[in-house]
C-alpha cells in the first residue's frame, strides 16, 4: 500500500489528460489499469494455489457460472489460460470447463485463498524472516 498525492485535477472536467482517457478507453474497449492489476493478483494467487493444492490432489478451482447457474471445474492451466487472454485481448474466453471433472478434487476460489492464508500463517510463526 502506497499513499500517493491526490491528482489536484481529480474530477474535474478541464483535467487536459480527462480527453485522452475516455477516448482511449471507449475506443479500443481496452482494460483499465485496476482490472489488469486486478488480473495479475489473481494470476499471481492461483500460482500459489497451485503450488500449494496441487501436490494435495486438487486439480483446479471450481467458479460458479452466473450464466448457467452451475458450478463449472477448472483445472489450474485452464484457469491461468483463460486470466491470460483477459489480460493480452480484453475479452473473456467462452467458458470451457474441465470435461466429466472428479468435484472432489476442485476447490472454490475461497477456500484456496483461506488455505493459502492459513499456510502464510503458519510460515510466520517459525523463525524465517518474514518480508
Ligand atoms: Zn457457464
Amino acid at each position: 500500500m502506497h499513499d500517493e498525492p491526490l491528482d489536484p485535477f481529480h474530477g474535474d472536467p478541464t483535467d487536459p489528460a480527462a480527453d485522452l482517457g475516455a477516448l482511449d478507453g471507449e475506443e479500443f474497449d481496452e482494460l483499465t489499469q485496476q482490472e489488469r492489476q486486478d488480473l495479475m493478483d489473481d494470476l499471481g494467487e492461483l500460482e500459489v494455489f497451485q503450488v500449494l493444492l496441487g501436490p494435495r490432489g486438487i486439480r483446479g478451482l471450481v467458479i460458479d457460472c452466473q450464466d448457467c447457474q452451475e458450478p463449472h471445474y477448472f483445472d489450474w492451466d485452464l484457469l491461468r489460460g483463460n486470466l491470460r487472454h483477459l489480460l493480452d485481448s480484453g475479452r473473456p474466453r467462452v467458458h470451457e470447463p474441465a470435461y466429466d471433472p472428479d468435484p472432489e478434487r476442485y476447490v472454490s476460489w475461497e477456500y484456496a485463498r483461506g488455505y493459502a492464508d492459513a499456510v502464510d500463517d503458519m510460515a510466520e510463526g517459525m523463525d524465517e524472516p518474514t518480508s
